[in-house]
């Protein structure tokens, strides 16, 4: 019997090493890993530049309060407001922390109440975080939930403009949604959030705890939309592994967050900011990200050309390196995936989704197309 509380349905699979795209379980079995931690390990496993960094960093100071000043925080501030309309950084340890220092930021400079989230979303487990969630299975149980959240149907522009008014603090969402099963909306609903936003004053949220820093071939996904963001969420692949989230947003808001208004003892440690560091000195790099979009396009053409010929295949769907095949028996590929070798993970209903380390090579990118075909073939085969 574990000790363990059982709040995950764990694989039987004990991952033991890990080297770029490639992890071992306790058999030495090699999995490609198209899960990277579920858009965590953004540069792989292991990569020998954040492994130096954290290694150097470990020998000089791991944790100082944030009641002193913390240099490897303000350069890494700096380094994910640059080239934005963002202006200031707040350091926590996870997405769902990320989004509480939004939700608490937005309801503190409005003074209102109301923010409007959307069905499906996902933003975390905390209670605040879990109360914006759309997704009711998250949420059984745990009521009465924060009050402040209007939950709306995804890319409904009429309901939209039917709930939103001088009311409401802010509208918080997902530019694309992750867990919900990779959903973008059409881009009028993107325009119209905006547009709504600007004529009542509400601050808008990005949650870009799955999506960003590089996930779709931008450094932040809201990018492609032209959206125009108050209050960024940040964390995931940040630290490629190492945990550490971040809520970046407009310098207006900084007198809502005064001293002693919000904080955390290990948020912004010089430990996390050093790696998270090392990641962005890779990952915000023009061409680097070319490549994501390069590798991400191609992949996703691919899938489309082999995979839509099955009437059990709806749809391939996503940006970048973030991709979801729509289809039938999505729980069962996914188990003979692992047995091929592939590591992937489910979102939503019936889809499958791939997330490789953003520096996957083409090669292993046709290793995995060529697992996915197979597997395709044999269970559509089998199973019609
Ligand atoms: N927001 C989004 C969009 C996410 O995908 C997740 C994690 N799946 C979270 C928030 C919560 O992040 P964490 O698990 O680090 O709290």
């Amino acid at each position: 019997m574990s000790a363990l509380f059982p709040t995950y349905k764990r694989k039987q699979i004990r991952l033991q090493k890990g080297n770029g795209t490639y992890v071992y379980d306790q058999n030495n079995k090699k999995y490609l890993d198209f899960t990277s931690g579920i858009a965590v390990t953004s540069l792989g496993h292991c990569h020998p530049e954040v492994v130096a960094a954290l290694q150097k960093q470990s020998e000089c100071i791991w944790h100082t309060s944030n009641l002193f000043e913390i240099q490897q925080q303000e350069l890494l501030a700096e380094t994910l407001v640059k080239n934005t309309d963002m202006d200031l950084a707040f350091f926590c340890n996870s997405g769902a922390e990320a989004n509480e220092a939004a939700i608490k930021l937005a309801k503190k400079f409005t003074r209102k109440n109301k923010i409007i989230t959307f069905n499906d979303s996902f933003h975390g487990r905390t209670f605040g975080s879990m109360s914006a969630t759309g997704q009711q299975k998250i949420k059984d149980g745990f009521g009465p939930l924060v009050s402040t959240f209007l939950h709306l149907p995804w890319n409904d522009i009429s309901q939209l403009e039917k709930h939103t008014d001088s009311e409401t603090a802010a509208i918080m969402m997902e530019v694309i949604q992750g867990e919900g099963g990779i959903k973008i909306a059409d881009i009028n609903f993107y325009k119209k959030v905006q547009e709504i936003c600007k004529k009542y004053d509400i601050l808008l949220i990005i949650d870009e705890v799955q999506t960003g820093i590089g996930r779709t071939g931008k450094r932040y996904a809201y990018e492609h939309f032209g959206l125009d963001p108050d209050i960024v969420t940040l964390a995931k692949g940040l630290g490629n592994g190492f945990p550490i989230g971040a809520m970046l947003g407009k310098r207006k808001l900084a007198e809502a967050f005064g001293p002693g208004s919000h904080g955390t003892t290990f948020g912004g440690n010089p430990l996390a900011c050093a790696v998270s560091q090392s990641v962005l000195n890779i990952i915000f790099q023009d061409e680097f990200l070319k490549e994501v979009e390069r590798k991400g396009k191609n992949f996703k053409e691919q899938l489309e050309c082999h995979l839509l010929n099955y009437p059990s295949v709806s749809e391939i769907r996503g940006a970048g390196l973030l991709i979801g095949i729509v289809c039938d028996h999505a729980g069962e590929i996914i188990v003979s995936l692992e047995n091929e070798g592939l590591l992937t993970v489910p979102a939503g209903e019936g889809v499958i989704r791939l997330l490789p380390p953003l520096n996957v090579t083409d090669e292993e990118l046709r290793s995995a197309l060529n697992k996915i075909l197979a597997v395709f073939h044999n269970t559509y085969v089998t199973v019609t």
